[in-house]
């Protein structure tokens, strides 16, 4: 059956607005939600796009929604957002330079840099306030059992990335969902905390 396509962009979820850049990705997680129902339908929104919002049509929607009404701007994707890195930091960019203020965020699988074939942590600096990665696992073998990433050796990418983040971004964050064993919790939590040096948080699973 195919897929229903709408042209959401931004979203209000939780005291946040996400803005959802793109359906594009180089996993295929088993828990993705996207494989749920094929609606996209967990915000009650419809995420998948029609087609991919240019820069400036990302932009055009943040501004009709009145910033100091949430918390955070969230850039996601019912997808991977780093695919959109350039057209997110426009974005910013250009939020900024009308002097609007408000914690910026990226969730993401925290393999910009091997989609990209560059570093793109240095792309944060100044522009995010935090970023939330998923970590999901405690070793590569799992990663790919779970994640089926497109490229080898995205588990240590994705862990180098978030070391890497450090220097750029004030607050890097790594998850679990809390469907997994306790000891892989705590495997990850030391992988987190003593090998990459971020803030873990082991989230809630929420189904579609
Ligand atoms: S990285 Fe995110 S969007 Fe991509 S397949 Fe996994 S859960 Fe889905």
């Amino acid at each position: 059956m195919e897929k229903k396509k709408g042209f959401t962009i931004t979203y209000e979820y939780g005291g946040n607005l996400y803005v959802n850049t793109t359906n594009r990705c180089n996993f295929n997680c088993n828990f993705c939600l996207r494989h749920n129902k094929g609606s996209g339908s967990i915000y009650t929104h419809n995420l998948w796009l029609e087609r991919e919002p240019t820069r400036e049509e990302i932009l055009a929607d943040i501004e009709k929604r009145d910033l100091s009404k949430y918390e955070q701007l969230v850039f996601c994707g019912f997808g991977e957002p780093s695919y959109r890195i350039e057209d997110i930091c426009w974005v910013i960019d250009q939020l900024k330079a009308q002097g609007k203020k408000i914690f910026t965020r990226m969730d993401t699988n925290g393999t910009g840099s091997l989609i990209h074939g560059r570093n793109i942590a240095p792309d944060f600096a100044g522009r995010f306030d935090m970023v939330s990665i998923s970590l999901n696992t405690d070793t590569a073998e799992k990663y790919n059992a779970l994640c089926h990433p497109a490229q080898s050796g995205a588990y240590q990418a994705m862990k180098d990335f978030a070391k890497e983040l450090r220097q750029y971004v004030p607050k890097v964050m790594m998850t679990v969902v809390d469907t997994i064993p306790k000891e892989e919790i705590e495997n990850c939590r030391r992988i987190c905390e003593e090998e990459v040096g971020a803030t873990y948080r082991v989230r809630e699973y929420i189904e579609d």
